[in-house]
């Protein structure tokens, strides 16, 4: 969110070696703007887990997301939802990245929104164990936004 991270764009400033190529989808240059979620790759997760929270609202443009991510204008409950789900899927996507750019083995779009989703209620859980009502709703609501979406099953 401070836009810190370390993106192939800013490195070749001091490493003109550097393969600044998206390893996500191999065909555009790597930025923050891009990872988060210009890039067809990233952005396909982003919609299957979030899609179905913000509807016609749904967006991958990452300037917009950062103002979202303070002001979601959504209810508590689709806020709460909206931030954790933003967190998970960025950092997700970075180690995807990360793991990529050190040569492990490519994991596809489905196995990386399972992953955020099983995150997702692995959080939601643990929060609602430490007594806020409130995330009952939350957890029916991220569970029927993956159900009527057909992919995290
Ligand atoms: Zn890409």
């Amino acid at each position: 969110m401070r836009d810190r991270l370390q993106t192939t764009d800013r490195m070749q400033h001091w490493n003109i070696a550097i393969n600044t190529t998206c390893v996500l989808c191999n065909e555009e240059l790597e930025s923050v703007c891009h990872l988060f979620f210009g890039c067809w790759f990233s952005g396909q997760i982003w919609r299957k887990l979030i899609e179905g929270l913000m509807q016609d609202d749904f967006i991958t443009d990452w300037n917009v997301l950062k103002v979202l991510q303070s002001n979601p204008r959504l209810n508590p409950t689709k806020t709460f939802i909206f931030r954790y789900a933003l967190q998970a899927t960025m950092h997700t996507v970075w180690t995807e990245r990360n793991a990529r750019r050190h040569g492990e083995q490519p994991k596809d779009i489905g196995c990386l929104v399972r992953f955020v989703d099983k995150t997702m209620r692995l959080r939601l859980l643990l929060v609602k164990g430490m007594g806020q009502q409130y995330l009952d709703e939350a957890l029916i609501t991220w569970f029927g936004i993956q159900e009527s979406n057909g992919e995290a099953g």
